[in-house]
Order: structure tokens, then sequence, then C-alpha cells
């Protein structure tokens, strides 16, 4: 079975994650969204709050999962039995740490591969550190994070 993994810190999800979830899991038999649980990067959602809210607003699609995982990125593909990250790009400021951050993991797991998917144009100024200064001063992210999970990011934020 084609399995793919989506890693990211998801503080909180976007639609840009949502619309590189959706593409990938299209690309794959099951697609897992990993969830870093890493601390070190200070987030402003718990990873229980973070996956609550991808699998909200992942629950249209059926081969997804969200899972949490620590650590590094290639033992988390084969503990999923996972052939290929699918990263998405947004600008050329993304490109040279993908390409380092690609070809790190295939040094590390030679059997792996990384997709990159571009991001749609739309989407492509959307990031979570905005959604996360929009909430900060009050302001509307209704355009910036997924319809099924406004509500819960307000309610986590109160
Ligand atoms: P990280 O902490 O690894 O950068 P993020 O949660 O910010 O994790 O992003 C996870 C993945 O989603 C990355 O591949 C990133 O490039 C991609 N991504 C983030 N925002 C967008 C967007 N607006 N359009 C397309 N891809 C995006």
């Amino acid at each position: 079975m084609k399995v793919g993994v989506v890693p990211g810190s998801f503080d909180p999800v976007t639609l840009g994650h949502l619309d590189i979830i959706e593409r990938g899991s299209k690309l794959v038999e099951k697609l897992v969204v990993g969830v870093l649980s890493n601390s070190a990067k200070g987030p402003m959602f718990s990873v229980a709050q973070r996956v609550e809210l991808l699998e909200k607003a992942t629950s249209h699609l059926d081969n997804v999962v969200v899972i949490p995982f620590e650590g590094l990125l290639v033992d988390f593909l084969k503990e999923q039995q996972a052939q290929a990250v699918i990263r998405g790009l947004r600008a050329v400021t993304d490109f040279e740490y993908e390409l380092q951050l690609a070809q790190a993991n295939r040094s590390l797991y030679p059997d792996m591969e990384t997709v990159f998917l571009t991001t749609n144009v739309q989407y492509s100024y959307i990031s979570s550190t905005i959604v996360k200064d929009v909430l900060k001063y009050g302001g509307d992210i209704s355009h910036f994070v997924p319809a099924a999970v406004i509500d819960m990011i307000y309610h986590f934020r109160r």
C-alpha cells in the first residue's frame, strides 16, 4: 500500500495546509498527517488541540489519518510504513530549506522520496504565523482557516 506523510506543526491548520492534504490524499492510498509535538517552537495550540482541529478539517477525506509524532521524521515514516513525504512549496523562500530537509532525510532513509506540491496561488500568502498574529489582535481569521474549524479555534483561545 502506498502511504504518504504530510508532516508539520499545523499551529493551527490553515487553508493552505488543507489544500496540500486534499491534493496529497489523491496521490496515495493512505495519507498520514504527522503533527510535530515538539514544543521547542512554543506552539499557541497544544498537540491535542492541533490534532483535533486537523481531524475536524479533514473529516471529509476517507483515506486521511492524523497522528502526532516527535523525534526524527524518518523514524515516523518507518513506523507508519510510508514511502513518501508530501510537502507544500509556497515560494522560493521555502525552497532552500525544503531542499536541505529532503536531502538530509534521504541520506538517513534512502528508500523514501519527498514530493513537493506547489501551493494554489490563492493560499500562497497564508501561514500559521499570520493566523496567530490576526488572532492575537482580535481580527477575522475566516479567510485563512477551514470554515469547519473557525469556532473551535476561537474556543481553544478562550
Ligand atoms: P513546518 O513547521 O514544518 O513549516 P507547517 O505546519 O508550517 O510546518 O507546514 C506544514 C507543511 O505545509 C509544509 O510543507 C509547508 O510548506 C506547507 N504549507 C504551509 N502553508 C502553506 C500554504 N499556504 N500553501 C501550501 N503549503 C503550505
